[in-house]
């Protein structure tokens, strides 16, 4: 085989309709890529961004230029998912709270005590009022109990006293 041969069979080749079959399938299949990186980027980006135009605008990134604004979204992505920022958030919370809860110890006892107790469970102390209607822990400032509207009565003589009182009672004797 020579040269002249060889050239003309690759022109043979470029020109023949097998040539454009694999070229259009070679652009079909980078076309189709693009697209999947352009869908990878809107992916992500609904994991990471919150706000709805952002990651619009990170999905155009991704299409233009092709390829290549996938790659530049890569390197200015923010770095947390937002699944972790919340669960990061609500741990921060529950230990708040678990601070904020050591704080309600017993008047008398210093025990700790939730603030849902009605009386302190070592030492017996009445430390809230429970609502007549629904049986919830109030407050001694409250009016109303909020859990279900019932007026609240000003403790009667007699009765168990509240918190303040039987502080300000031990204080005396
Ligand atoms: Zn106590
Ligand atoms: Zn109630």
């Amino acid at each position: 085989m020579t040269l002249a041969s060889t050239f003309s069979g690759a022109h043979d080749f470029f020109s023949s309709g097998t040539w454009f079959v694999i070229r259009n399938l070679l652009l079909f299949f980078v076309v189709i890529f693009w697209l999947a990186t352009a869908y990878w980027v809107y992916k992500d980006a609904r994991r990471r961004i919150e706000d709805p135009w952002l990651v619009a605008m990170s999905v155009v990134l991704g299409l233009i230029p092709p390829f290549f604004g996938a790659l530049v979204y890569m390197l200015f992505r923010p770095p947390e998912y937002l699944d972790d920022v919340r669960e990061r958030q609500l741990e921060i919370k529950a230990i708040e709270e678990r601070i904020a809860a050591v704080d309600l110890r017993c008047p008398v006892c210093h025990a700790e005590v939730d603030s849902g107790y009605l009386v302190c469970p070592v030492c017996t102390t009445k430390l809230k009022q429970a609502c007549v209607s629904c049986g919830a822990p109030l407050e001694p400032i409250w009016q109303v109990c909020p859990y279900c509207e019932t007026p609240i009565e000003p403790a009667v003589p007699g009765a168990p006293p509240a918190l303040g009182t039987r502080r300000a009672r031990r204080t005396i004797s």
